[in-house]
């Protein structure tokens, strides 16, 4: 194994994913491609799933936050699987929709929803709008009139705690354009006027802490924090929440550096958080869900280039580059995010030549990894970067014109297309 199931070494030596041998898989559909073991996606929603309801009750779900990776397959299987989605454009929702998704089991999302946003997720049957802010809360109420039913949503809260540095550096948070701070009394003013709105049904909260959180303090801190809240408006207005989503942002491992995650363990210690809160205030246990995206896709994926050049920059450092880059994975331009890399073709030989990986774009910062070890390759070699099921595809761009990678669903030891290659002409195609 290396670093998580998906990924081992064969018999010759080759990186597999999924059991199947990436150097066989790169003949079969070319490069770069985007892997995703879907037996691993499936086994990760099983996990959050049957957790769900052993630890927070039998009225949660986990919700799949499309926005870390999202294709109609893909949505298929979070189907089969039973949980519900997190969409956070009409592009997302037509996705789902697209896919057969249940949108009754859809939770729109999005700090800037336009008319035609809320239009098209009412017309589409979405089951939980998480309404934002005033104006959209306004906008929302006349246009369910306007179709003649009463939407169901939630509130975003801001709760107010900045899962970085894991204090509670309230104004760090407080100041962002994303829901109503509770710290500024508009959280509560939000709740009044929706529950003054015609054609809204207020069904509970939902805040959302940050991403890549490796322990529950950030997830505990939130739901101590919005536990009081909704105790508080209880007490002001009688209101009852119903529903409780406390976000997404679980950690995955993308290097060894990273540390393993017991992920079972950290719901079990949320809920019994959760319990214990909800016995002080003397309150039921609102309905809990989370919206985990990176933890479900992240760690079933990789993606596969092929090596054109190996450049020794004397007295400074080692190109490799690839057949991809900042395109397909603008992660480590955006973030620095560190990936695990692989030569492909000798996965199990020594990780002895320190390199940059550089991508082909017209663009200095376009690169996918510096400070690497790799098993030295060399014009033609198969490349493989583990860990690429989140927010690579969902990000990838067509920069430099460069057409995107296809997306190729392994599951039972068998490979099919997902997503099928960008031609050149799918690039043209909207030039008039
Ligand atoms: C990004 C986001 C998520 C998913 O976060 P992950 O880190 O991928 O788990 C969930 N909910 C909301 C509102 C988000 O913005």
């Amino acid at each position: 194994m290396i670093l998580h199931n998906s990924f081992n070494t064969n018999e010759k030596g080759h990186l597999t994913i999924g059991g199947l041998d990436a150097v066989c898989l790169s003949r079969e559909f070319g490069t770069p491609a985007y892997y995703l073991d879907c037996n691993a996606v499936r086994a990760m929603c099983r996990m959050y799933k049957s957790n769900f309801l052993k630890y927070f009750g039998e009225k949660s779900l986990p919700v799949y936050a499309g926005k870390a990776l999202c294709f109609k397959g893909l949505y298929s299987i979070i189907a089969e699987e039973g949980l519900a989605a997190d969409c956070v454009s009409s592009g997302e929702l037509h996705t789902a929709n697209a896919a057969g998704f249940p949108m009754d089991r859809v939770f729109f999302h999005g700090n800037n929803k336009t008319d035609a946003d809320l239009a098209y997720a009412i017309r589409l049957g979405v089951g939980l709008i998480v309404v934002d802010g005033l104006d959209e809360l306004a906008a929302l109420d006349r246009i369910a009139g306007e179709a003649g039913i009463r939407q169901n949503i939630l509130l975003r809260i801001t709760p107010g705690i900045d899962p970085h540095t894991h204090q509670k550096i309230v104004t760090g948070n407080v100041d962002s354009k994303f829901g109503s701070a509770i710290m500024t009394g508009q959280a509560f003013d939000i709740v009044k006027a929706a529950l003054a709105c015609k054609n809204i049904n207020l069904k509970g909260f939902h805040c959302h802490v940050g991403s890549q959180i490796f322990d529950i303090e950030p997830f505990s801190e939130a739901a101590e924090i919005m536990l009081a809240f909704i105790a508080k408006i209880k007490g002001e207005t009688g209101y009852s929440a119903e529903i409780l989503n406390i976000g997404g942002g679980f950690g995955v491992r993308y290097t060894e550096e990273d540390p393993e995650i017991d992920y079972e363990n950290n719901i079990r210690m949320l809920g019994e958080r959760f319990d214990s809160i909800c016995r002080e205030y003397g309150m039921e246990k609102p309905s809990i869900s989370m919206e985990p995206g990176r933890s479900i896709v992240a760690a079933a994926g990789a993606t596969l280039y092929t090596v054109g050049s190996v450049k020794e920059v004397t007295g400074f450092r080692n190109y490799v580059s690839v057949d991809g880059g900042m395109p397909d994975n603008p992660r480590y331009t955006l973030y620095q995010s560190k990936y695990t890399v692989v030569n492909a073709e000798k996965a199990d030989a020594a990780a002895d030549y320190e390199c940059t990986l550089a991508g082909r774009c017209c663009e200095s910062g376009d690169l996918l990894a510096e400070g690497i070890k790799i098993a030295k390759p060399q014009r033609g070699t198969i490349l493989g970067v583990l860990v690429t099921g989140a927010y690579n595809y969902s990000m990838a761009s067509n920069y430099n014109r460069i057409p995107r990678p296809p997306v190729i669903m392994i599951e039972d030891g068998k490979a099919r297309v997902g997503v099928r290659r960008e031609t050149f002409d799918d690039i043209i195609h909207l030039d008039i």
